[in-house]
Formats: C-alpha cells, sequence, structure tokens
C-alpha cells in the first residue's frame, strides 16, 4: 500500500477538478495536485451578494427514502390528513388576503376623500393654507411609510412583484416573509397610496398575499405535535430529515412555493376584484412552476380573496363591486371600425410605458443607496412635496372649471358626490342645481379607480367631463410624477399608476381624434380603456392576464377585442425599442459554467470537509467516486451532490466514523460497493438525528464561514487532532505514522446525498440550461462530460450574470443578485 499514500493526500485535499481547456491536465502533473492544496483554492473572496438559493429541487437520498417507507406505514387507511390540511390553508389564505385588502382600500379611500373634502373647506381661509396642510400631510404619511421601511423592515419597500417573482424562481430573499414586512407592507402601502405620490397598491397586495400564504404555512407548521423551536424559513435546510418526523410536511420550499403562487394570485385578484385575471397573472409572471395542482390551489385561493372581499364590501356600501378596478357601471359601445384607431392610441402610448422604464433605470442611478438611510427619507419626502405642488399649481393654472354631468350631481351615488373636485371653481348654485369642478384638480385629488371609471365613461360628441387641455397635462405630469415615485424607499406598486397614466393619456388621443376626425363618432372613452391595456403592455409586458383583468373589471366581453390589439401592439413596439436583438446570443453554445468544482469523496476526513467550509462559500459540492477503471486523481464519477447545510447538520451532529486512513482511502478509491452494507450505519445515525431535529437552525442557512464557528468546530477539530499527532495536517500524519495507524474522523455522504440531481453535458446550449433552470426552480446543475466526471458548475449566479452581460435574455425572475 506503500505507493498510494499519495493518494491518500489527494484524497485529504480539495479535489479540483480539471480545467475544460485541459481535459487530462491531472493525469500528467499528479505532483501539482498532490501539492496544490494550498494553492488549489481560489481565495478570492467571493463576493457576498446576500441572497442565497432555496432548494425546490427534490433530495432523493436514503434517508429520505427510507422515511417514505416508514411514513406509508404510519398512514391511517392511507389516509395522512394532508390533503385536507393543505385545502384548509389555502381557503385560509384566500380570506386573509380578502381582508387585508378590503382594509387597504377602505383606508385609502376613507384618507383621501377626507383630505379631499378638507383641502375644499380650507380653501375657504386661503389656498396657501390648505396647501401647507395637505402637504405636511402626505409628507408626515410618506415619513411614516418609510421610517418604517428603511428601519423596521428594508424589504417591505417598493411595490415587491420582483421579489415575489425571484422567490418563486428560487432566490430566498431574507425576512421577505417575515411578520414584520407583511405588517410594515400594509401600513406602508396605506400610507403611501393615501399621501398622493402616483404609487398604487396592487404591487403590494402581491408581496402581502405571497406572505400571508408563507406565514399560514409557518402557522400551520407550528400548530402540530411538533415543538416550536425554528421558524420556518429556517427549516428547510433540513427538508430531508423531515419527511419522517411530520406527516404534514408543509416546510419545504417545494410546499411553499405552491401556496405562495396562490397567494400570490389572490393578492392581484383581490386587487383588481379579477379572480380568474390573478391566476393567470400567477400562471403567466409571477410563477416559476406551475402545474394542475397549484393551478387549482390559486383558483380556490382567488375565488375566496374576491368573494370575502365583495362580502365584507356589500355590508359597507351595496353599491361596491369587490376590488379596486370595478367598472362594471361603463358601458361604451364598441364598433370594428374604430380599430384602426385603437392601433395608433395602443402604439402611441405603449412608447410611454417604455419611455417609463428606461427613466426609471436612468433614474435609479441617481438615487441614494439605501444604507443612506437619511437620503432616502429625504428623497421620499421631496418626491412626495414635488407631486403635492404639481397638484395644487397645475390645476390652478391650466384647469378649467366644468358644470359636473347633471345626472351625476343630484344624488348620485356616495361615489359621484365625493369624487367632483370644486377647488377654486365658483359654489355651486343651488336653486339652478349646477355644481362646478376643475377637471384637472378632480383628476389629481381623486382616488385612480374612479378617475379611470370616468375616462372609460367619457363619451358624446361634446367635450363634457375633462378637456383635451386638462387630459394632455394630466397624463404628462404624472408620468414624471409617477417615474419620480417608482423608486423611493416606500412601499408602493405600479400597476395603477400606469394604468392611470394610460388612461388620461388614451382618452387625450380620444379628445383629439375626436376633434379631427368629427365623422368617426369617435369614444374617447374606450380609446381611454386601450390606452390603459397598452400602457401595461409596454411598460410590464404582461398579455394574456392583462386582457382578462380587464375584462373581468369590466364584467363583459364587449371590449376583448380592443384590448387584444392593445396589448399585441403595445408588446410588439415595446419589444422593439428594449430587447430587439437580444436573444440572438442565445443560439450560440456559451460557456456559462464555473469550472475548478470543488467536489467530495463519497467517504472525506472531518479535516477536509471543515477546511473547504472555510474556505469557501458554495453551497453544493459534487460528490465523486473512483472505480477500478479510474486512474485519473482528480476525477472520479459523478454520483450525487451534497448541500452546505447537509454538511453542517452533520458536523453539529458529529455523525463520523473512526476509520483506518488505508481503509479510507480503499473506500475512496476502489472498494466503494464492498464497504456500502457496512456503512449502512451512517442511516441509523441519520434517523436518529432526524428525530431530534429542533435546534436554531439560522446559521445553517449562511454560507459565511463565520457559521462554523458556532458548530463547536474547535471541539471537532481538536477531535481529529488528537487521533493524529500533527495537528493541522492530516496528511503527514499519515505518512509519518504508517506503522502506528491511528484513526482519522470521516463523514460518510452516501446516505445523506441527493443521488439524483439534474446534470447537464457540455454541449447544451445556454438558453436550454436557461430554461432547465427557470422551470425546474435549481439551485445547483452540475455539467458532466460523456464519462460522467464533473467538470463544471452552473448556479443561479452564473445566470444572472450572462443575463446582465446581454448574453441570456433578460428575466426578471433572475434580476435579484
Ligand atoms: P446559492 O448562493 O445560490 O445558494 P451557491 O453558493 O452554491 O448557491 P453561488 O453562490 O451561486 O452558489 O456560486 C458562486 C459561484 O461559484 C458561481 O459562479 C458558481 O458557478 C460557483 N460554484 C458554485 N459551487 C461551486 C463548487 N462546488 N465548486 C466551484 N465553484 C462553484
Ligand atoms: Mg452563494
Amino acid at each position: 500500500m506503500e505507493g498510494s499514500e499519495g493518494d491518500v493526500t489527494v484524497s485529504l485535499v480539495n479535489h479540483r477538478v480539471d480545467l475544460p481547456e485541459e481535459p487530462d491536465a491531472d493525469l500528467q502533473n499528479e505532483e501539482s495536485f498532490q501539492h496544490g492544496d494550498k494553492t488549489s483554492y481560489n481565495n478570492v473572496p467571493e463576493p457576498d451578494l446576500g441572497f442565497e438559493s432555496l432548494d425546490y429541487d427534490p433530495i432523493f437520498n436514503l434517508v429520505f427514502e427510507n422515511s417514505r417507507k416508514d411514513l406509508q406505514s404510519r398512514q391511517l387507511y392511507g389516509y395522512t390528513g394532508l390533503t385536507l390540511a393543505k385545502w384548509s390553508i389555502t381557503i385560509l389564505i384566500g380570506i386573509l388576503v380578502g381582508l387585508v385588502a378590503y382594509l387597504i382600500e377602505m383606508c385609502q379611500e376613507f384618507l383621501l376623500t377626507r383630505k379631499k373634502e378638507l383641502t375644499q373647506r380650507i380653501m375657504v381661509n386661503g389656498l396657501m393654507l390648505s396647501f401647507i396642510g395637505f402637504a405636511s400631510f402626505s409628507v408626515l404619511l410618506v415619513l411614516v411609510a418609510c421610517c418604517l421601511v428603511l428601519f423596521w423592515a428594508p424589504s417591505a419597500g417598493g411595490g415587491g412583484v420582483t421579489l415575489v417573482m425571484a422567490y418563486l424562481n428560487g432566490t430566498d430573499i431574507p425576512e421577505f416573509f417575515q411578520f414584520k414586512t407583511l405588517v410594515t407592507k400594509i401600513i406602508g402601502s396605506i400610507c403611501t397610496i393615501s399621501s398622493g405620490l402616483m404609487l398604487g397598491q396592487e404591487g403590494p397586495m402581491v408581496h402581502i398575499g405571497a406572505a400571508i400564504a408563507s406565514l399560514m404555512t409557518w402557522i400551520h407548521g407550528a400548530l402540530p405535535t411538533r415543538k416550536k423551536t425554528q421558524p420556518s424559513h429556517l427549516r428547510r435546510c433540513c427538508k430531508p430529515w423531515q419527511a419522517k418526523a411530520l406527516p404534514f410536511d408543509l416546510y419545504s420550499d417545494k410546499d411553499r412555493r405552491e401556496f405562495i403562487s396562490a397567494g400570490t394570485a389572490a393578492g392581484l385578484a383581490a386587487a383588481f376584484g379579477a379572480p380568474i385575471g390573478g391566476v393567470l397573472y400567477s400562471l403567466e409572471e409571477a410563477s416559476s412552476f406551475w402545474s394542475r395542482k397549484v393551478m387549482w390551489r390559486s383558483l380556490i385561493c382567488c375565488t375566496f380573496a374576491t368573494m370575502v372581499l365583495a362580502l365584507v364590501n356589500s355590508w359597507e356600501f351595496s353599491t361596491s363591486l369587490p376590488g379596486s378596478m370595478s367598472f362594471r357601471e361603463v358601458q361604451p359601445v364598441f364598433i370594428v371600425r374604430d380599430l384602426p384607431l385603437f392601433l395608433v392610441t395602443s402604439a402611441l402610448t405603449s412608447i410611454l410605458g417604455v419611455v417609463i422604464n428606461s427613466a426609471h433605470a436612468w433614474l435609479a442611478h441617481m438615487r441614494p443607496s439605501s444604507s443612506y438611510k437619511v437620503l432616502r427619507i429625504i428623497e421620499a419626502c421631496f418626491v412626495t412635496l414635488i407631486s403635492v405642488t404639481v397638484m395644487f399649481v397645475l390645476p390652478l393654472c391650466f384647469g378649467q372649471c366644468m358644470e359636473v354631468p347633471a345626472q351625476k350631481t343630484p344624488s348620485g351615488s356616495t361615489m359621484d358626490r365625493h369624487y367632483w373636485f370644486r377647488y377654486t371653481c365658483p359654489a355651486p348654485n343651488t336653486t339652478a342645481g349646477v355644481h362646478y369642478y376643475n377637471d384637472l384638480a378632480t383628476l389629481f385629488f381623486s382616488l385612480p379607480r374612479q378617475n379611470m371609471q370616468e375616462l372609460y365613461g367619457m363619451h358624446g360628441d361634446a367635450e363634457t367631463e375633462f378637456s383635451i387641455r386638462s387630459l394632455g397635462i394630466h397624463s404628462l405630469s404624472a408620468l414624471v410624477l409617477f417615474i419620480l415615485a417608482y423608486g423611493i424607499a416606500t412601499p408602493g406598486g405600479v400597476f395603477m399608476p400606469a394604468m392611470l397614466v394610460g388612461a388620461s393619456f388614451g382618452g387625450f388621443l380620444g379628445r383629439i381624434f375626436q376633434r379631427l376626425l368629427p365623422s368617426a363618432h369617435v369614444q374617447p372613452g374606450l380609446h381611454a380603456l386601450v390606452g390603459t391595456a397598452a400602457m401595461l403592455g409596454g411598460f410590464l409586458r404582461a398579455s394574456i392576464s392583462l386582457v382578462v383583468i380587464t375584462v373581468e373589471g369590466f364584467g363583459g366581453v364587449d371590449f376583448i377585442l380592443p384590448l387584444i390589439v392593445a396589448i399585441v401592439v403595445s408588446n410588439w413596439v415595446a419589444y422593439h425599442f428594449h430587447d430587439a436583438g437580444a436573444y440572438e446570443a442565445d443560439l450560440e453554445r456559451i460557456d456559462l459554467m464555473s469550472s475548478n468544482v470543488v467536489c467530495f469523496h463519497e467517504v472525506v476526513t472531518v479535516a477536509e470537509v471543515l477546511k473547504v467550509l472555510q474556505t469557501r462559500r458554495h453551497n453544493g459540492f459534487p460528490v465523486l467516486r473512483h472505480t477500478h477503471s479510474d486512474t485519473s486523481n482528480g476525477g472520479g464519477k459523478f454520483v450525487g451532490l451534497i448541500l452546505r447545510h447537509q454538511l453542517l447538520l452533520l458536523l453539529e451532529e458529529r455523525a463520523f466514523v473512526e476509520i483506518d486512513p488505508q481503509v479510507l482511502l480503499h473506500t475512496q478509491k476502489y472498494a466503494w460497493e464492498n464497504n456500502f452494507s457496512t456503512n449502512m450505519q451512517f442511516l441509523d445515525h441519520a434517523m436518529r438525528i432526524y428525530h431530534h431535529f429542533h435546534y436554531p437552525h439560522h446559521r445553517y442557512l449562511s454560507s459565511r464561514p463565520e457559521a462554523l464557528a458556532d458548530l463547536g468546530v474547535d471541539e471537532i477539530v481538536g477531535a481529529v487532532n488528537s487521533s493524529n499527532s500533527k495537528p493541522g495536517n492530516v496528511s503527514d500524519d499519515i505518512n509519518t505514522t504508517a506503522d502506528a495507524p491511528k484513526k482519522v474522523l470521516a463523514l460518510d455522504l452516501r446516505p445523506f446525498m441527493n443521488r439524483a440531481p439534474i446534470t447537464v453535458r457540455r454541449e447544451c446550449s445556454a438558453q436550454r440550461v436557461y430554461i432547465i433552470f427557470r422551470t425546474l426552480g435549481l439551485r445547483h446543475l452540475c455539467v458532466t462530460d460523456s464519462h460522467n466526471k464533473v467538470i463544471g458548475i452552473i448556479t443561479r449566479k452564473d445566470i444572472a450574470m450572462a443575463q446582465k452581460q446581454g448574453r441570456l435574455s433578460k428575466d426578471k425572475r433572475f434580476q435579484h443578485w
């Protein structure tokens, strides 16, 4: 065995797998491999990007398989109650989302309406005074939202839709679904949208729905007979073991993803009063993974959310309809000959959408980073002040006083009475029953939903309701205010403001067409509707879900044709402005992968594991096996994947085996099959760990080397050293004490490693890799050659990088890295 001692060394150091450029390098320079352990670690510190990935890919290891057998034997006539539990949770999520949507909606309506009334009342004492009152109240609201976000729950800022998408695609965002984030999001959204900023609650509702879903799975997990020690988002690290202890396994990333998909759908459904639109949105935009089951879950969840919303709404105002976008009273007539003009409206409006995107990207560089909290607060207050100033000054200079349309004045619905805003116009002439309003002020001060309802209702040949000038000024100034507000620290979404800008601009175009082509009987209301859809298409690039949301809002399919035209045209226009040519590169074969993969043998010494974990931050390591025919040192056959948290757990549990270095070598090098049965003792060990699973696991989730400190690493190292004479250098030890063989501590990874990870061959195209990654929600994808040797590894970060460099089609889901 003398000659193979060198190989022991090899087994104890990090295994660098050959570079793709020089596939046989390891065969030639064994020397460099043996002594290269100090240098083979690429000591360039990996950037701390703050995000890690989720494990959506199931881990098929022996522990899991055994626990499945055990689980089956424990079922009560084949029934575990899991299905019932899941459906109850789904319904509960729907109900809660509906209630929260109602709360936000009511608060917004109450605050905005009261503010409008108060402004009008104070105006008697001077315009300046009402401006100061309005502005200070708005700034106060924004301050509350801003401080909550910046000092308490930073991940509650913004709309949150892209982060939900990123989560559903497999990026774990710290604190994103915690209770404090949810609370901040709810309060912050109410404050933000009530302040008069051009932001809406639909984006936040998506985040809120997802967070409620996530918290529900957690509450459920806390209820059954289990110990309540670890919060659910920490539990995921122990998935392979959990399947046995719990018949209700809702804590795995995979199960939570289902609920979060449903919660996302419910959030949007409640915001728009569009259950099917919500499901389609989740399918089309948010979720990377979709199945019939998720579809059903989402549909039920959405239905309950909308139903609850409708129910509580009907207690309050009998006329109101569920959701913030319900325009069912509006009934313009659609005629096919209008279609050519709709094309023009769609194209022009979608250009505004492109403008928003470009301006947002440009402004993002100028905004202070979130580490400068004070600057962020000043920015938000500044934007609020600008918005309020614009709201007051523009109507004063350009607004027109008009008569409230007769059929809407007398004792119209609650909404109508509150809608028309007099501002500086003459007092109502009560004897003649004439009320006046400032059209521009009305557009600025009212709820976006009411504005859109009125805009869609625009018809007739005369210029009633809103003048051309006011519509033009409103759409452009709202666009600027929206761009300014889109990106400040407070919670707030982009759907509703974009829709409002689109509606107002579409209405503006409609009025122009009406004037230019008097004989065409243009209905500006329909152009407003087309503008809304085109704006969303051009700006957010959504398609079918958008049509359905709008159609559900209208309660009829009469307008489906113009809407589809708008969506198609706007997507097409935006495509030509934004990403024409970006996909060409996808056809080429691109090397996304990292070579120099850090791998482990099936049986590894503790010292080696420690060393790798201390020096590298990777979360997944391929496991290799050498066979008789395998003469190379660097790469054995790829047999599995072990995750960092599993290694940490094994270390903490001291799931070690004392093994003779020679046996270890033998195991690693040749005789794997023979040793296998004896190593089943580790499986028992795994089972034991599995039953006593109650530690604070957050440290497992951090790939930082410091996370190891809490595990009592010193103690482990001490144990290793005490079994070897020379501390810190196991290989020397083996060489020098060959006559009195000491045992080394080793870990057997075989029962724990994922034995069925997804791999690709190097010839696979980058676009295909991207599709595999996205649809399966992968974390690590090993690249193997025709001999099943690992030649590279691809992670989410590699894909995100390639997208950033424009080598792959862009996807918001991979944006957050
Ligand atoms: P995540 O951070 O998503 O939870 P991870 O930490 O395993 O997963 P990344 O942080 O994405 O992986 O990896 C950063 C870089 O390191 C990527 O370029 C990736 O290809 C590379 N990499 C990942 N795992 C290994 C490994 N075992 N050996 C060598 N390089 C790796
Ligand atoms: Mg990482």
